[in-house]
């Protein structure tokens, strides 16, 4: 009689919430065979076939994603494109090994540089190099790459996941994913949160727990992963997971009307945009606008600013989603764990007190100018707002205030339609929000992510410190209100855009401070709505 084997627990870090359960999905990489080189001439074609078919394959990825995407994966065709990549395989080649071979070295050589980086930006980027790698070799070897499991529902397994695979992945036949390596504040955890697609990454795996179907639990609520689960611990999940369907089903009930207390207070409650796709998975009258737009997110991979017609039509696409409802952008926030090769310094001892968000939009006033251009030309088309990230003193927001009035003024002297949107700070730095009446803002959102680390000197990307990092700090509850308080006195809107929003334990905090306007990621829409219906907070 065969033995089940026993149930066997991994833990991993949670980078997009949820649960799931199902079979294993394993995608593994295709191996080079050592040995099979034919002549240099022969292998040399064969590698500069599959980086051509791998090339055009990215390119149409890229022409039908959204811009973020086309970011994203441009990123990947650059590195294809660069002879400094393709040149240590070559010479390989030519020293008689075959082209997977001489390919997987060459790619684990750069691999390994990017892993072992300072930098967060740069470690997360070995990601997109392993797919790279990946790719060839299975284009190489005519086996292509991917696991064999075609069940539905089933939980994706890899080494780790680049933005390209998980754009091109059909996530409605998976239930979440866990990665072996991955970062939290990657591309892909980023989308993941955004899309609502359970995550979970650096789960310590033991190469023999990897059976593609295998029977598996994704706990990415408790940050583990049950690989052949006992019949117990099954029965205790269908439990859980039937509880959360039906905790999904209420909360999507409230959806369909504007958010209002128990009390009767409404709460306006709009949505962060990372990604352009998920538009076409949220109906615009299920929330009051966009109240945060990372614009960060459109110069990724691009490896520069794109021009200000491309942003422009971007921000076009979100306010004819809104039709008609506020939206709200961000101007480039770049540096700290997101940062822009080529527009942030490099060697910065500490990114995050570093030259990111206005800061750097004010010391590279070339590249600000084109996304306030873009950004006054889009405002002519609809009701948007723009807000500066990262800022610090009074100065510098009335600095970026003449900038943006000089850029409409510009377009007005060349009959281009502009006009200047209300502009607004995010409250993100302890000393705007303890200075905060002296900023002429015309809207004030609070970066509650930053305000954190911080205000309690805990990195946001440090798992070490995650316990210190609190939301509900005193202090950081303190400065919120400080922020509140203002804004009834002065008559001007305060609303709150980072992930504490989207907590139901820190939202009542937050509604007992006085806040009346959330911002929160798509996927926590109905959540949030339903916990507000659940407030007793009076009008
Ligand atoms: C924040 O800091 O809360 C915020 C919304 O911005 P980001 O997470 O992009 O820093
Ligand atoms: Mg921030």
């Amino acid at each position: 009689m065969s033995r089940m084997p026993a149930e066997q627990i991994f833990k991993g870090q949670i980078a997009s919430p949820g649960l799931a359960l199902g079979p294993i999905d394993l995608h593994t990489l295709v191996l080079a065979k050592p040995g099979a080189a034919g002549t240099p001439e022969r292998e040399r074609r064969a590698l500069q076939e599959a980086i051509e078919a791998a090339r055009a394959r990215l390119i149409g990825l890229a022409e039908k994603g959204d811009a973020m995407a086309g970011d994203i994966l441009a990123l990947q065709i650059a590195l294809l494109e660069d002879p400094e990549l393709t040149a240590p395989a070559i010479k390989a080649i030519e020293g008689g090994t075959s082209a997977a071979g001489a390919w997987c070295e060459a790619l684990d050589a750069q691999i390994e540089i990017y892993r072992s980086d300072d930098s967060e930006y740069f470690r997360a980027r070995a990601a997109d190099l392993m797919d790279l790698r990946d790719r060839i070799v299975g284009l190489i070897c005519g086996d292509g790459q991917g696991s064999k499991t075609e069940a539905p529902d089933a939980i994706y397994v890899a080494q780790d996941l680049t933005p390209s695979r998980f754009l091109e992945t059909d996530w409605s036949r998976y239930r979440g994913a866990a990665l072996i390596g991955g970062s939290a504040s990657s591309h892909v955890a980023i989308l993941a949160r955004a899309r609502g697609v359970p995550l979970l990454i650096g789960v310590g795996m033991a190469e023999e727990a990897l059976r593609d179907g295998a029977e598996a639990i994704l706990d990415a609520e408790d940050g583990r992963l049950i690989v052949d689960p006992a019949a117990s611990t099954v029965a205790r999940y269908r439990d859980r997971l039937a509880q959360r369907k039906d905790e999904a089903e209420r909360e999507a009930a409230y959806l369909d009307g504007p958010a209002v207390t128990a009390g009767g207070a409404r709460i306006q409650v709009c949505i962060n945009v990372d990604d352009l796709e998920v538009l076409d998975r949220v109906n615009p009258d299920h929330c009051d606008g966009i109240g945060l737009t990372r614009s960060e997110f459109l110069f990724y991979g691009t490896g520069g600013l794109p021009d200000e017609d491309r942003q422009y039509d971007a921000y076009v696409r979100l306010i004819d989603w809104a039709g008609g409802s506020p939206v709200t952008i961000r101007t480039l926030d770049a540096g700290g764990d997101k940062p822009i090769p080529g527009l942030t310094p490099e060697g910065e001892a500490n990114p995050f007190l570093g030259l990111r968000g206005l800061r750097l939009s004010l010391a590279r006033p070339e590249v600000f100018r084109v996304q306030l251009r873009a950004l006054a030309r889009a405002a002519a088309r609809g009701p948007l707002k723009v807000m500066f990230p990262m800022v610090t003193v009074a100065s510098e927001m009335d600095r970026a205030r003449a900038l943006f009035e000089q850029a409409a003024a510009g377009l007005a002297e060349a009959s281009i339609e502009a006009r200047t949107p209300p502009l607004g700070l995010m409250v993100e730095v302890p000393a705007a929000a303890l200075d905060v009446a002296h900023f002429k803002a015309d809207f004030f959102s609070i970066g509650s992510n930053d305000l954190v680390q911080y205000v309690t000197a805990t990195g946001r990307d440090n798992a070490a410190v995650a316990a210190l990092h609190d939301a509900l700090n005193p202090a950081v509850l303190e400065l919120i209100g400080r922020v509140v308080a203002h804004g009834v006195r002065a008559d001007c809107e305060v609303s709150l855009c980072g992930d504490m929003a989207a907590e139901p334990a820190c939202l009542g905090r937050l509604l007992d401070l006085g806040l009346s306007a959330v911002s929160v990621a798509p996927a926590a829409l109905a959540r949030t709505k339903a916990a507000i219906a659940r407030n007793t907070k009076e009008r």
